[in-house]
């Protein structure tokens, strides 16, 4: 493995200049490390940031000017909109569209999401490119392993490297992959400048995610479409939403009560938020999103057990209903 080293600082050279790593806060080794696997794994420039949301607001706030509007896809992340919400005093505006058409007009960035997490819709990568301002694409529920953005004429990938890439639920960090090598140079200034910067610890538990994640996306990739299929055949649920790509899912059983009692009985899948780790989990939405989604939605995000083992779990889970 590659050594962590936790230095936050190193010492000037012979002709008493500053090195490559000088100072943390500029860019370290681990996270340089961390930083090309990425690169390599999405073919552009990656930058490492504290977590997913830490990365979406520094891109936000270097990228665009006061008074720019977002064109964001409907039904995505809801924390992104919330993160986009707290930057609105600085004159940040943002309008929903429908992310399986083209994008408004008159928007300085566009933002959407493959798929979007609850609803697992995919975007229309080729209408947004078509689009005169720069492109983002929120790929954590992808992952490089099916969807490479930057080759479908994306200008930044975005992923919550907690979820799939770090892949263990024990690091949480963000990363913007650019297209261009001056888009990465501006935002990597912005970075130091302003410090959101991601630290050496959950960059080594990074790369060691990274040798599996491959393997680890296959697998939960074949276990999720077998339990959707499934799920779409069981009498308790109403609407199955999965894409066909990638370790999550989500269902919906008949109200809110329903949903509390499924999270709740199961047995190896853990009741827990967040998604892209080795262990299956399953929650209700609605306490975080409120009417945004229907009341008895349900996420589940696919781990590494056995299929046949977590679909018994779910079946127990929905025959108590
Ligand atoms: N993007 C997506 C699609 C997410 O699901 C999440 C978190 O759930 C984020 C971004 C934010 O990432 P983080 O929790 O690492 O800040």
């Amino acid at each position: 493995m590659e050594p962590l080293d936790r230095s936050t600082i190193w010492p000037y050279d012979e002709q008493g200049e500053p090195r490559e790593f000088h100072y943390q806060r500029f860019g370290s080794p681990t996270v340089s490390a961390a930083e090309d696997a990425l690169g390599r794994l999405d073919g552009g420039t990656a930058l490492l940031f504290p977590s997913g949301t830490g990365a979406i607001t520094a891109l936000v706030l270097s990228l665009l000017e006061p008074g720019a509007t977002i064109a964001l896809a409907a039904g995505g992340y809801y924390g992104t909109g919330v993160a986009f919400a707290a930057l609105a005093p600085w004159g940040l505006r943002v309008v929903e569209f429908d992310q399986t058409g083209a994008p408004p007009d008159d928007v300085e960035l566009v933002w959407v999401e493959a798929p979007t997490n609850p609803f697992l819709t995919m975007p229309n990568l080729e209408a947004a490119a078509a689009h005169p301002a720069p492109v983002l694409v929120d790929a954590t529920v992808a992952t490089p392993v099916h969807l490479r953005p930057l080759e479908h004429g994306a200008d930044f990938v975005l992923h919550s490297a907690t979820k799939y890439l770090a892949g263990h639920d024990d690091a949480l960090l963000g990363v913007v992959v650019c297209r261009e090598a001056a888009a990465a140079e501006e935002l990597r200034s912005f970075r130091g400048r302003t410090g959101i910067v991601a630290a050496p610890d959950p960059a080594w538990l990074l790369l060691r995610g990274l040798r599996t994640v491959d393997l680890r996306v296959r697998r939960q990739t074949e276990t999720a479409a077998f339990l959707a299929e499934r799920l779409r055949g069981h009498p308790a649920v109403e609407t199955v939403r999965y894409p066909g790509l990638g370790g999550l899912l989500s269902f919906d059983v008949a109200d809110a009560e329903t949903a509390r009692n499924v999270e709740m009985s199961t047995r190896v899948i853990v009741n827990a938020t967040s998604l892209g780790g080795v262990t299956t989990l399953i929650e209700s939405r609605r306490r975080w999103e409120g009417e945004r989604v229907p009341a008895g939605l349900l996420r589940l995000s696919v781990g590494l057990e056995d299929p046949e083992e977590l679909w018994a779990d779910l079946e127990q889970a929905l025959w108590r209903m």
